[in-house]
């Protein structure tokens, strides 16, 4: 369905691009640190979506001055897309449920930061779509790190 060729650093740059106002309004540094002629081939607004709702949760939940910063590089016939904040974290007994639908860690902290809870499951079923994998590294007050890792030919 609508395979194309594009470059990963510059599909990042769009995402900022879209984002930047909010994450200026909590000063909110975004990085990009993809590497140079990383190429996908795959559906550019599928690619789009993933990598938004988690540049979005990187910025929702943030801390003030806090960054978010994409890495993306080829690795053994794979594409690793990692994105990083240094925001809340994620308590290790809720990890196993965030990629459900509408699952939400706690009503009280997200309460008033919009979402449905959604963004997450979207990010899975786009994984799976690409036979990839997705990971997830959390520690409480420090931040948040998602590495999807989707096949991919050069
Ligand atoms: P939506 O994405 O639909 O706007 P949402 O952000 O609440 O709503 P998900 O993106 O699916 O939903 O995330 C599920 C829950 O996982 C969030 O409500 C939040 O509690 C937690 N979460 C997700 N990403 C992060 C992150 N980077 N740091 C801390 N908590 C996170
Ligand atoms: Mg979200």
């Amino acid at each position: 369905t609508n395979l194309e060729i594009f470059d990963l650093k510059s599909m990042v740059d769009d995402v900022f691009k879209v984002m930047q106002n909010i994450a200026k309004e909590k000063k909110i540094s975004l990085n990009n640190n993809v590497r140079d002629e990383v190429l996908m081939k795959a559906n550019i607004n599928r690619m789009k979506q993933l990598i938004m709702n988690l540049v979005d949760n990187g910025i929702k939940y943030n801390v003030q001055n806090g960054s978010v910063s994409v890495d993306g590089y080829r690795e053994d016939g794979k594409v690793v897309i990692s994105v990083k904040d240094t925001g809340i974290g994620i308590p290790s007994a809720h990890i196993p449920r965030i990629f459900e639908r509408f699952y939400r860690v706690d009503k009280g902290r997200s309460r008033g930061m919009g979402g449905t809870g959604l963004g997450l499951s979207i990010v899975k079923h786009i994984v799976n779509l690409y036979n990839g994998e997705i990971k997830v590294n959390s520690v409480v007050g420090e931040g948040t790190e998602f590495i999807v890792k989707i096949p991919c030919q050069p």
